[in-house]
Order: structure tokens, then C-alpha cells, then sequence
């Protein structure tokens, strides 16, 4: 099937009309585009669950700060249409920031205490935009499911709580984090990095890795874990700066401080122009 691109509200929501009409579900990968295999993982999850997958493209300034990368922020628009064809998906939407913030627009969607921590506490407004964008994005669509990467937990534990508080019979699906060969999780914002700090961005998934073997032989104070992830930052990483590291409960985000159920490790570094993320999920059950 030929991939149908709509610019508008109007004509996405005709295709989505003319699937329901013809039988299918719907899916949606809701993306800042510049896609790679991470999102491709994601189409690939809707498109595999059988629903008429509709990629939406669009790079949200309510989710950037004042300082943040908005305008340098890699729009690659041909090729994400090529890559959302050849994985299947049935639409791209790619509106205007006019059509989808109009003049005028003044509500947006706040989520208490889950956005408080972690990357929420660095992107004041931040996790607010992503909602927002959310929002609108389910009710333009109207989705049966809605796909998500798990590269960015913070966000997919927000967008649960509020799918779920507002009520939006859409099911959530939390895909695992694509990574390059060397373990660094792929991200648009890889490309930021120069080859030196390419070298040491990997740094950020070997003190993941270093946490979760810790606790697998049975380490379980998360000062200490965090004290060994950040030496190792520090070693192999030498031009980053830390912006966080937590061990977290996965349900609340609240910090954790003996690692004795499944915890949410993440971490957010800056390496020269690029704030990277990344997390895994522990379960100490699962020792070693
Ligand atoms: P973005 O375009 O960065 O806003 O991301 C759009 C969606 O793709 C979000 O649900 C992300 O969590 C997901 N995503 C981004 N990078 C990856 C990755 N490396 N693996 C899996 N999902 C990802």
C-alpha cells in the first residue's frame, strides 16, 4: 500500500475515516521525524499488530525550551517518508505548527508530580508540551493503540497517567530501546556528536550496564550505584556533564534507595551539544 501523506488536520482525519470505514484499527507512532531505527521499531510494532499505522511527524516547540535545540533540530522530511513506506505504514501526517497551535491556542496539559524529577526538573514546561502535543495528536487521529519507545521512560510512564486520567481508550505500547552496535541508544540527537564524543557517548550505556551487573551480583544501595555510574562517566566519558542519575521506582518515579524490586536506572548526560538519555529497566529477581 502507498503511503498517504496529509499536511492537514482535515485530511488526516478523512484517512483515518476512510480505514475505519474498511475495516481496520487504528495505530499511531507519534515522532519529531529525522527517523531511524528506533522509530522504524515502532512502526514496525503497529504495523505487526495489524492496525492502519499513521506516523506523525512533527517537531513540537511547546516541548523545547527556550535554550534548547528547536531550530537545529534535523528535519529530514523526504527520507522519514521513505523509511514510514518501506516499514508499512499507511500514513504520515505532517501538519504545520500554525495548524496545530492556531492563534489564540491557551490550554495545555499538566501532570502532576511524574514530571517533577529526572528530565522534567532540567525541560521545565517540558513534559507539558509532550501532553499537550499528545493530546491533540489522539484526538486528531483517534487511535485504537499509540506506540512508544522505552528510550524515553519518563515520558511513556507521563503519557500512561495521562491516557489514562483523561480517559482516552487508547492502548499504550512501550517498545524496547534500539541501539547502535556499541550500545549507544539511537537518537536524533547523536548527530550532534563529534567523533571524539561519539567515542564517549557509549559511556552512558556502559554505566547502565555497569548498575544493572552490580545488582545482579547483589549490590543494592542506589547512593553507591550511582556513585560507581558516575566514576564511570567520569573515566570513559571525560567531556560530559552529568545532568542526572537516578534510580527510580518504574510505577511512581520516586527515588529509590535499596534496589529490592524492579528499578528504573536512567540517566541524562550533556556531551558537547547533545543532551543524551538513556535507561534500563532492573530487576534484582533476575539475579545472576
Ligand atoms: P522522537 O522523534 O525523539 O520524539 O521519538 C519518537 C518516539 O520514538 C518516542 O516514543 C521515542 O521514545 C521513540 N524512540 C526514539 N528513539 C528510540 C530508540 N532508540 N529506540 C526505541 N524507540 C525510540
Amino acid at each position: 500500500m502507498t503511503l498517504q501523506r496529509c499536511d492537514t488536520i482535515e485530511s488526516i482525519r478523512g484517512a483515518v475515516r476512510a480505514a475505519r470505514a474498511a475495516g481496520r484499527t487504528i495505530g499511531i507512532v507519534p515522532t519529531m521525524g529525522n527517523l531511524h531505527a528506533g522509530h522504524a521499531s515502532l512502526i514496525d510494532a503497529s504495523v505487526g499488530d495489524g492496525h492502519f499505522t499513521v506516523v506523525t511527524i512533527f517537531v513540537n516547540p511547546t516541548q523545547f525550551g527556550p535554550t534548547e535545540d528547536l531550530a537545529a533540530y534535523p528535519r529530514t522530511g523526504e527520507a522519514d517518508l521513505a523509511l514510514c513506506e518501506a516499514h508499512g505504514a499507511a500514513a504520515a501526517f505532517m501538519p504545520a505548527v500554525e495548524a496545530m497551535y492556531p492563534p489564540g491556542a491557551r490550554t495545555s496539559i499538566h501532570v502532576a508530580a511524574l514530571t517533577e524529577g529526572l528530565c522534567g526538573a532540567s525541560r521545565p514546561g517540558h513534559f507539558d508540551g509532550v501532553c499537550t502535543v499528545v493530546a491533540k495528536l489522539f484526538n486528531i487521529v483517534g487511535p485504537d493503540a499509540a506506540y512508544f519507545g522505552q528510550k524515553d521512560a519518563q515520558q511513556a510512564i507521563v503519557l500512561r497517567r495521562m491516557a489514562k486520567d483523561l480517559d482516552f481508550p487508547i492502548a499504550l505500547h512501550v517498545c524496547p530501546t534500539v541501539r547502535e552496535a556499541d550500545g549507544l541508544a539511537m537518537s536524533s540527537r547523536n548527530q550532534y556528536l563529534t567523533a571524539d564524543q561519539r567515542r564517549q557517548a557509549t559511556a552512558l550505556h556502559g554505566a547502565l550496564r555497569l548498575a544493572a551487573e552490580r545488582i545482579a551480583r547483589g549490590s543494592t544501595g542506589a547512593a553507591a550505584l550511582e556513585a560507581a555510574m558516575r566514576e564511570h562517566l567520569a573515566a570513559h566519558a571525560p567531556d560530559g556533564t552529568v545532568d542526572y542519575i537516578a534510580l527510580v521506582n518504574p510505577e511512581d518515579l520516586t527515588c529509590v534507595q535499596d534496589v529490592n524490586g524492579p528499578v528504573l536506572i536512567a540517566l541524562a548526560v550533556k556531551v558537547g551539544r547533545a543532551r543524551l538519555i538513556d535507561n534500563l529497566m532492573v530487576d534484582p529477581r533476575d539475579r545472576l
